[in-house]
């Protein structure tokens, strides 16, 4: 790869802006999660040289093998969860994330307000919503997002920050962000984590406030 990940994070940010203002937005509206999964040491320090604080991680083990240590010198550093999560490793993630936005059903919410209570910690929740009602994907069901929404609120008694979403790969991202979008102003949340590196600009121009981008700042994962 001839481009070091400042000039790919760069160019994103760029990108970012410009999708922003097409859409009568300020680019500071939105913000880079740099997803950090399955990337070599080299990439990540440079990431943090050039400036970027927020990073997605999809496994937990992962994460913290990459973040435990390093996460005590960097105070404004917010790790995000971005992958499931398996109840069975609720206190890990709440122990290491600042951000779960993978939250989809009762049993998980329940696990995350008792790891919360042994940990003292409150992550901030995001609900995964899968949009495209694909079997293989994690996420509450559209007809139900509402529901699950009202539950983790009133019944669970936790906050929820925002929703997000992984569009399927061959449909139109556009349709799936609008959907997510509108959920969000109706349930009245402020917050949208969704664009990847092929779909950040339509994600931007239908509210993005966070966008997730691997590939396009690291590189190919190894
Ligand atoms: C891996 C991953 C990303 C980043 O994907 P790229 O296509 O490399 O930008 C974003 N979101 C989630 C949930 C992921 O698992």
């Amino acid at each position: 790869m001839s481009h070091s990940v400042l000039e790919r994070r760069a160019a994103i940010l760029d990108r970012m802006a410009i999708a922003a203002r097409a859409a009568g937005r300020q680019p500071s509206e939105i913000a880079l999660v740099a997803v950090s999964k399955q990337q070599p040491d080299d990439r990540i320090e440079e990431a943090l040289a050039a400036g970027q604080r927020l990073f997605g991680e999809n496994r937990v083990q992962e994460a913290a093998s990459r973040w435990s240590v390093r996460r005590a010198a960097i105070p404004d550093l917010e790790l995000r969860l971005i992958g499931p999560l398996q109840t069975n490793k609720a206190v890990d993630a709440v122990a290491l994330f600042d951000v779960i936005e993978t939250l989809d059903r009762d049993k998980l919410a329940a696990a995350l307000k008792a790891a919360m209570a042994k940990t003292g910690r409150t992550p901030r929740l995001y609900v995964q919503v899968n949009t495209g009602e694909e079997a293989q994907k994690a996420g509450v069901l559209p007809a139900e997002a509402e529901a699950f929404l009202d539950r983790v609120r009133n019944e669970h008694g936790l906050a929820v920050e925002g929703l997000m979403c992984i569009p399927p790969v061959d449909e139109e991202p556009a349709i799936h962000f609008a959907f997510l979008a509108k959920l969000a102003r109706e349930t009245g949340l402020e917050h949208l984590s969704m664009g990847m590196s092929d779909d950040f600009a339509t994600a931007v121009q239908f509210g993005a406030t966070y966008v997730r981008i691997g590939s396009a700042i690291f590189g190919r994962r190894t």
